[in-house]
């Protein structure tokens, strides 16, 4: 079939979001969703903003939104640009920063979207293999002509943070490319970059409510940069779709990123989770990374991870196992409650007795 499919489409191989499942009661530890609640000062927003005014269009602009942004980072609006999810963002950016005669360099295991990306929008991605520890080599990002670089920070699905150093280095061996840093996970412990947008004009923070924010259900995300970065990404949202943040969404994620303290609250029990979580399954033998994120990445020596993954299924737990080169030994598993991430390890315990 695929008679009527455009050229630009019928070759893609899409990104494969992690499985939500309608038929039973899982444990979700496959898609790194916030085990806890949004705030309800969010949740309160966006009740009132369900009323008749949603027979207007919302504000293109975002203005309380990137106002309640640029407060919470200390920038001005005109650093800030909002979005359908930052996996919109990153769409938008690749399509606003990147050109088809230079390459895009990104590390060779990392967010899968932004390969999707690159082939979409018909530019050339330079892969740059991460050291066998998984972290990542700042060399090769800082040299080339590089039409624009993309890091994870901290990077996905390994966990692990790039530190800050390593980063301006990167910023500023790139002055003629834009440099994107992904700071889905930023949140439960790392450090943002959006100390380093007023110096460098070459960098751009993406950030999202879903993972830090308990709200991916509704389609948040946001850039921070220079503001004629920003205007380059309405040059691109204002030539497909304007509205791609709806009022309901605008009033809520405004009022979750006010909510300082309730989300300092939820990152920081994810934070303590994780930590006890890590230990129990090194205790089994895991080797677990460093993670700065809120999900753990685990491998065990003498465990088949695909069998350990159909095993947690069938006691009820979802984990997400990628068949991908370098690292279809591991699992991600997301940080769930104290009490989810209790029958994660008892199940893997049992799991293990297996193989002994
Ligand atoms: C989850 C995730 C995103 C996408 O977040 P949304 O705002 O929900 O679209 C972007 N980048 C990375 C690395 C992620 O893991």
């Amino acid at each position: 079939m695929k008679r009527y499919w455009s050229r630009r489409i019928r070759d893609m191989v899409p990104y494969v979001p992690g499985e939500q499942p309608r038929d039973r009661v899982f444990i979700k530890l496959n898609t790194n969703e916030n085990p806890y609640p949004p705030s309800p000062a969010a949740l309160a927003a966006l009740r009132e903003a369900a009323d008749e005014g949603l027979r207007l269009y919302p504000d293109p602009e975002c203005t309380q939104l990137r106002t309640a942004i640029a407060a919470a980072h200390g920038l001005a609006p005109e650093q800030v640009f909002a979005g359908n999810g930052s996996d919109e963002v990153l769409a938008f950016c690749f399509q606003a920063f990147f050109d088809p005669d230079r390459p895009v360099c990104f590390a060779d295991i990392t967010y899968t979207f932004y390969a999707v990306y690159a082939e979409y929008f018909g530019l050339t991605a330079r892969l740059i293999p991460l050291e066998a520890d998984f972290s990542l080599p700042v060399g090769p990002f800082c040299t080339g002509d590089n039409g624009g670089v993309v890091v994870a920070n901290p990077n996905a699905p390994t966990g692990l943070e790039v530190a800050q150093k390593d980063l301006v280095r990167i910023l500023e061996a790139n002055p003629q490319a834009v440099v994107l840093v992904d700071e889905a996970y930023i949140d439960f412990g790392g450090t943002s970059a959006d100390t380093l947008v007023d110096r460098y004009h070459n960098l751009v923070v993406v950030r999202t409510l879903s993972k830090g924010h308990g709200l991916a259900g509704l389609r948040v995300g946001y850039a921070l940069g220079h503001p004629d970065l920003m205007a380059a990404l309405r040059c691109v949202r204002d030539s497909i779709n304007s509205y791609t943040v709806d009022r309901a969404a605008q009033a809520a994620a405004a009022a979750a990123i006010a909510d300082a303290d309730y989300f300092e609250a939820q990152a920081a029990k994810v934070m303590a989770t994780r930590a006890r979580s890590a230990a129990e399954l090194r205790a089994l033998g895991f080797e677990v990374t460093d993670s700065k994120a809120n999900f753990l990445f685990v491998h065990h020596p003498k465990a088949d991870a695909k069998a350990l993954l159909d095993g947690l299924r069938q006691r009820g737990i979802l984990v997400r196992w990628f068949d991908r080169p370098r690292i279809s030994d591991y699992l991600r598993i997301t940080v769930g409650t104290d009490e989810e991430m209790t029958a994660l390890c008892k199940a893997m315990k049992e799991l293990m007795e297996e193989y002994r």
